[in-house]
Parts: structure tokens; C-alpha cells; sequence
């Protein structure tokens, strides 16, 4: 890749998208090619819109390494035993009858002149549109004394699957009366959230099978989402059981040994029989081996999730940098079908809508006591914008909580149905 077609792309997106559309039909190529890396909640669901809207005139392939999609969302659910882990499984089977080739691989390149995909079994897959939904991958050294090889002695479980389950089982087999920690990452992360459901949840289970357990968080941040929600909740539920350090009282300030399984905050050390360790994140490899990241992130335009960098290569979800929307799978499905529409209008001249954008984060915090924070947004030139904004209240009554909970259950239904078609 030149640096002077990167410039040409990065300064004529709009012209270089219809060009690039026009010379598909003229070259008479047969159909359009889509393709979408990471068959997660942006990619599954683009691929998924692509190939139902445009009525097999665009050939959509997926690439995904796992034939099992595990949901990081209600992960927290199943640690808390609400959920089992086939609960949160989904295979590709539908979006392939549905249209989508799936295929079982892992991107390792991507040649934007050729525009090809580099398969690691070793083929590539040629795209005239490129979407990239690979999620998050961590950033090195960003906890002192971690890195992935660590990752079993002291899991992250911030990826779906294996991860949960073995953090699940750490859970289980803590002494009685053991410390549970966890080091929570800093922003912009996936699930702002997800961290703080994540220790209502394991209080939850030890509340019921170890009351005399503690829970230590230690967080680089002073504040973090729905916090007055999660620590009026905390000493409701599980009163003397977590102590959060934040930012203020050195909990930016850690390193682990995970020889040892100690932790140490501000030079404090302290023996731990579980470490759940969240790193700071960053876009999912894929895109910087594509060369669309700048720093951690990909940046995009907000009307149609085309990246700033290549106007025939769109980000979705977690990897994005796409301005007010947080980081979750509702954000990733809702910017999965803006993109889509636009994918298929800049491929086939369909009718392309304006982008328009929600969120709704819910967070369980113990049995039926569900809470919840959400959003609408706009593409403005700059950036995706909130319009409008909603969060539940500290001292809502126990049957709102309730429905807030029902809510997130048929959430849940719902945007796997969208994904996957079943
Ligand atoms: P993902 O869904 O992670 O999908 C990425 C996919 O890309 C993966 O399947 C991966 O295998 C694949 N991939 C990566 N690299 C490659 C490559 N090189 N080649 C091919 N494939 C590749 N969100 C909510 O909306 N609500 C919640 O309640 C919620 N709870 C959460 C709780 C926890 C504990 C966590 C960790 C997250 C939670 N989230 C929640 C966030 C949500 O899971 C993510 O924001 C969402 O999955 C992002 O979608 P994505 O498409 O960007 O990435």
C-alpha cells in the first residue's frame, strides 16, 4: 500500500466510493463481492442484512474462525448462575442458508490494492467491500506482570467462551472466606458496564455459596457507568462484601504476579485466589494489519461506518472509533445495519436511508434487579451524536427492576434472532 493512494482515499471517500461502484457494473464482474471479517454482533448481523436486502444480487462471504459464537453479553449472567453456557451459544447454520458463504477461517492480511483478504489456511478472498467487525484485542503491557500467556492463571474472560467458563470454575473452587479480584480496564473499553455487572454477579454467587468472601476492585478510573446504580445496589445485596478502589485511591496503580497469585495496588500486596484481569483494549488486530486504525482504534465516518482511511473498507462495533456510542453489541447491530444499507445502495443503487443509531446497556445486579442505560444517536460530519438519553434511577421499586430485567431477556432474544437469522 502507497502512501499516496492512502491519501487519495482518506481525502476523496465519496468519490472514490461511487467510482468504485460504477467499475464493478462496468467491468461486468458478475455479482458484487461483500466481505465481512468477525461473525460477532456487527459483523453476523451486516452479513446477515447484506445478503437477505439484496436478494442474492450481492455475493456476501463471512469469515469467522469459531463455528460457535459465544455472546460476551449475559456472560456476567452465567458467572452469577443465571445462565448456562450453552445459553449463550450460536452457530452459523442459518446465515448460511440464508445466503451468507461462511467460512471457517482466520483473516491474517489485508491487500487494499488488490483488495483481497489473506486467509491463515492460506487462500484470499476478494472484496469490492470490506467490512471489519473483529471486536477487541488487548493492549501490551497494560497491566504489569500480564500478558496473554497469563491469561489461565489469571483470565480476562472479556472474550466469549473458554474464558468465561474458566473464570466460572475459579469461581467454584475459591477457599472459603477467599479474595476475588479484579483489575478493571480503563476507557474506551467494551461494556462500560460489563466490569461492575460482572462483581454484582460474582457477589451474587458468593453471597449464596461463600458469604464470607471479599471482592477487591482495583480501577484506573475515578468514576465508571451507572455507578451511583451498581454501589446503591452493592450495599443493598452484599453489604461489606466489595471494596472498589479507584483512581483516586491508587488503584491505577497495579501489578501482578501470576506465579504467585498476588496483587498489588499502590505498592499494597495482596494475596488473591481468583484475578480476573481486564486489560486496556484496543481494535481487533485485523484492523491495523488492514492499516485503518490510528492508534487503538479504526476511525469512521458516521453515516455509514466507511473508514476515514479507505472508503471501500468499513469498521463496526467494539473496533470502531465512531465518537458518543459506547462500546456494546446493541451499538455494533445498530451500526451493522446503517452500514449494510449503505453497502448495498454504494453496490447496487438501492434507496439509502439516514443513519440513525441506539443503545440500551441492562445490567443485572442481583435476582429480578435489573437496571439499565441507553441512547439514540445521529450521524453528524464529525461523528456519531446522542440526540436523547435515558438511565434508571437509584430507589426505583422492586417490580420496575423486575421489568427492567424481563426487558433485557427479550433484548436478548431479540438481537441474537437479528444476528443469526434464528
Ligand atoms: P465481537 O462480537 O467480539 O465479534 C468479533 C468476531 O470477530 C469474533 O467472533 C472473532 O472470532 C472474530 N474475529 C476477530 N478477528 C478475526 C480475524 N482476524 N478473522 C476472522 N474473524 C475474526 N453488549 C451489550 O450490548 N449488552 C450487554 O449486556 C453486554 N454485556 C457484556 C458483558 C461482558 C462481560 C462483555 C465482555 C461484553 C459485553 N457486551 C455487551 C459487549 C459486546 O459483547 C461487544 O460490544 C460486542 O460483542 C461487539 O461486537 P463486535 O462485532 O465488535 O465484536
Amino acid at each position: 500500500m502507497t502512501l499516496n493512494r492512502r491519501i487519495f482515499l482518506g481525502t476523496g471517500a465519496a468519490t472514490a466510493a461511487s467510482l468504485a461502484a460504477a467499475a464493478v457494473f462496468a467491468a461486468g464482474h458478475g455479482k458484487p463481492r461483500v466481505v465481512v471479517v468477525g461473525g460477532g454482533a456487527g459483523g453476523a448481523t451486516a452479513a446477515r442484512y447484506i445478503a437477505k436486502d439484496s436478494k442474492g444480487e450481492i455475493a456476501v462471504t463471512l469469515i469467522e474462525p469459531t463455528r460457535q459464537y459465544y455472546t460476551c453479553f449475559f456472560s456476567n449472567l452465567y458467572l452469577g448462575g443465571f445462565k448456562e453456557m450453552d445459553d449463550l451459544g450460536h452457530s452459523y447454520g442459518s446465515l448460511a442458508t440464508g445466503g451468507v458463504n461462511v467460512v471457517h477461517d482466520y483473516a491474517v492480511g489485508v491487500d487494499r490494492d488488490a483488495k483481497t483478504v489473506a486467509l491463515a489456511s492460506g487462500g484470499s478472498v476478494p472484496y469490492n467491500k470490506l467490512i471489519l467487525s473483529p471486536g477487541i484485542d488487548f493492549v501490551d503491557g497494560a497491566v504489569e506482570g500480564w500478558d496473554l500467556s497469563a491469561q489461565n492463571a489469571m483470565p480476562h474472560a472479556y472474550k466469549g467462551g473458554s474464558q468465561t467458563e474458566l473464570l466460572k470454575a475459579q469461581l467454584m473452587a475459591m477457599p472459603e472466606g477467599g479474595t476475588f479480584a479484579m483489575v478493571a480496564p480503563p476507557n474506551p473499553y467494551r461494556c462500560p458496564p460489563g466490569p461492575y455487572e460482572r462483581i454484582s454477579m460474582v457477589a451474587h454467587y458468593l453471597k449464596a455459596n461463600n458469604p464470607t468472601a471479599k471482592i477487591l476492585v482495583a480501577d484506573p478510573k475515578e468514576k465508571f457507568s451507572k455507578q451511583s446504580l451498581f454501589q446503591e445496589g452493592w450495599s443493598n445485596h452484599y453489604s461489606g462484601m466489595i471494596d472498589w478502589i479507584g483512581s483516586d485511591f491508587g488503584g491505577g496503580n497495579v501489578v501482578v504476579d501470576p506465579d504467585a497469585m498476588t496483587l498489588s495496588i499502590d505498592g499494597e500486596v495482596t494475596n488473591v485466589d481468583v484475578c480476573n484481569v481486564i486489560p486496556a483494549m484496543k481494535a481487533g488486530h485485523i484492523a491495523e494489519l488492514a492499516g485503518v486504525t490510528e492508534g487503538n482504534w479504526a476511525p469512521v465516518n458516521a453515516a455509514d461506518m466507511s473508514s476515514k482511511a479507505d472508503a471501500d473498507i468499513y469498521v463496526l462495533g467494539d473496533a470502531a472509533q465512531q465518537g458518543d456510542m459506547p462500546k456494546s453489541g446493541y451499538s455494533a447491530n445498530s451500526q451493522a445495519k446503517v452500514c449494510a444499507n449503505a453497502v448495498r445502495g454504494a453496490l447496487t443503487g438501492s434507496k439509502v436511508f439516514p443513519a440513525k443509531f441506539s443503545n440500551t446497556c441492562w445490567s443485572l445486579i442481583d435476582t429480578d434487579d435489573g437496571v439499565k442505560v441507553g441512547a439514540t444517536y445521529e450521524a453528524t460530519p464529525e461523528k456519531i451524536t446522542k440526540v436523547d438519553g435515558f438511565i434508571s434511577a437509584t430507589g426505583e421499586s422492586a417490580e420496575l427492576r423486575k421489568t427492567t430485567y424481563e426487558e433485557s431477556e427479550g433484548w436478548y432474544a431479540g438481537i441474537t434472532a437479528d444476528m443469526f437469522g434464528t
